[in-house]
């Protein structure tokens, strides 16, 4: 039965050393008893406390990872229905399925497709997560030749095997097991078979069947065999199923605590036409998928289901933020301009866009206001004359300018009287109110 959050906290070692990240000891009760984290976040509790603890603390959603390495792709582990409830932790990985019947060039440009499909969106890194190799050709040694082929094309991508011959699969297994694949798929027929692949890898296993009960029996019975980390596919293919199947799946798991279905979700979207093939893919982000898979990658399209999935994983509590530092803008030298704004993301990309714009090699501070735009930062007290004049000061960018001038945003021109007290021998300019007139007021300085 779950533990509350104080009953957790009894267990924990109380010394509020800060180590898992939460400020207090009650504070990672009170998380972990919400299973938006795991007890191995704290190194110091002892072996006694894990073992009472054990399934209590345990998040509802089962966490591993999708591939190895620095790409691996984090899934599971979800605590909530709606993400105004809380938040998501793991955004879902967007695969690309490649039949192992196509020529090895074929292979080879679409395995660098997804190599290649790495774009930034406000200061993230978004990517195609994932391969699925498809068992198309019926034929052992040319699935173990593609798999081999894609995995080398594309080294940060994780792998999905998708391939429900045990003989074909455990032959590829062997080949990329360092890369942690995840096996797709065991079904009734193949269960025994596949679960040992799994076992004997150490690989997550992807099971398959139709509907919910069907899913259940075989997740219990893929337990029992040995296997860990499962991943589930109800055989939902439209988009009416996928929204029923995985809306039905994360409530049974967050709310009955219905162990069977407490495992990330894998949706096929794949379809001939590109436009209804995104169409489903969105719904399956939107709606509780740990992977999506499709079968054409595109920049549009990438750019668009990224984006969705950014907005969903995105902490609505936490502003998206930029680092404080000082940024150089088209290479600066000491007779450069010196702006300031506040760290909030979608602030930082509009001025240091304007600024590029420019073509007027810029100095750019930027100030840890937790995320907060110029005039709520001013208003909250965080961008304040006395916390800028400590900033630069520690910032040691007095010594990259020759002449210390410091230009504030024209919304808060109202602060440049008490700057230029507070930071000695400094001169304080009040730049424009906006940052679409940066260009033209750079230029004519
Ligand atoms: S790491 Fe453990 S002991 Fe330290 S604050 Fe967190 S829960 Fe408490």
């Amino acid at each position: 039965m779950a533990l509350s959050g104080i009953e957790i906290f009894k267990l924990l070692p109380k010394t509020n050393c800060k180590k898992c990240g939460f400020p207090t000891c009650l504070a990672f009760a009170m998380k972990l008893a919400q299973g938006g984290v795991e007890i191995s976040a704290c190194p110091d509790v002892s072996e006694e406390a894990k073992k009472n603890l054990g399934e209590a603390s345990a998040p509802a959603i089962r966490t591993f990872s999708l591939g190895a390495g620095d790409n691996a792709v984090k899934m599971g582990g979800e605590g909530v229905l709606f993400r105004h409830d809380k938040k998501f932790y793991n955004p879902c990985a967007l695969a690309l399925n490649i039949k192992d019947s196509l020529s090895g060039d074929e292979i080879a440009a679409k395995a660098s497709e997804v190599n290649s499909s790495e774009m930034d969106r406000v200061g993230q890194k978004l990517r195609i997560d994932a391969i699925s190799i498809e068992y198309a050709s019926n034929d052992p040694a040319k699935y173990e030749a593609a798999v081999k082929l894609a995995a080398e094309k594309a080294p940060g991508a994780a792998l999905i095997l998708n391939c429900g011959d045990p003989a074909a699969a455990g032959a590829a297994a062997k080949v990329v097991a360092g890369r942690k694949p995840l096996l797709y798929c065991a079904t009734e027929a193949n269960a025994d078979a596949m679960a040992a692949i799994a076992k004997e890898n150490g690989l997550p296993l992807a099971i398959k069947a139709d509907g919910l009960e069907a899913l259940s029996a075989l997740s219990e019975k893929v337990q029992k065999l040995g296997v860990e980390n499962i991943v589930l596919d109800s055989g939902a293919k439209s988009a009416k199923e996928i929204l029923e199947n995985n809306t039905q799946i994360r409530r049974s798991a967050l709310k009955k605590k219905f162990k069977p279905l407490g495992y990330p979700i894998i949706n096929f979207a794949s379809r001939g036409d590109s436009m209804l093939e995104t169409s489903i893919a969105a719904v399956a982000i939107a709606k509780y998928a740990s992977i999506v898979v499709m079968n054409h990658i595109e920049q549009w399209k990438n750019l668009a289901l990224f984006t969705l999935r950014q907005n969903i994983y995105t902490d609505p509590q936490v502003p998206m933020q930029v680092k404080q530092n000082i940024y150089e803008i088209s290479g600066p030298s000491a007779d450069s301009p010196l702006m300031i704004t506040t760290n909030f993301s979608l602030t930082y990309f509009i001025v240091s866009g304007e600024i590029e714009n420019s073509k007027v090699p810029s100095w750019l501070a930027v100030m840890d206001c937790e995320g907060l735009s110029v005039l709520t930062a001013w208003a909250a007290g965080k961008f304040i004359a006395s916390k800028i004049a400590a900033f630069i000061q520690e910032s040691g960018v007095g010594d990259k300018v020759s002449k210390k001038e410091l230009i504030i945003p024209g919304q808060v021109a109202i602060l440049s009287g008490a700057l230029e007290d507070k930071l000695e021998g400094w001169k304080i300019t009040v730049g424009p109110r906006e940052a679409n007139a940066l260009p033209t007021y750079l230029k004519s300085r």
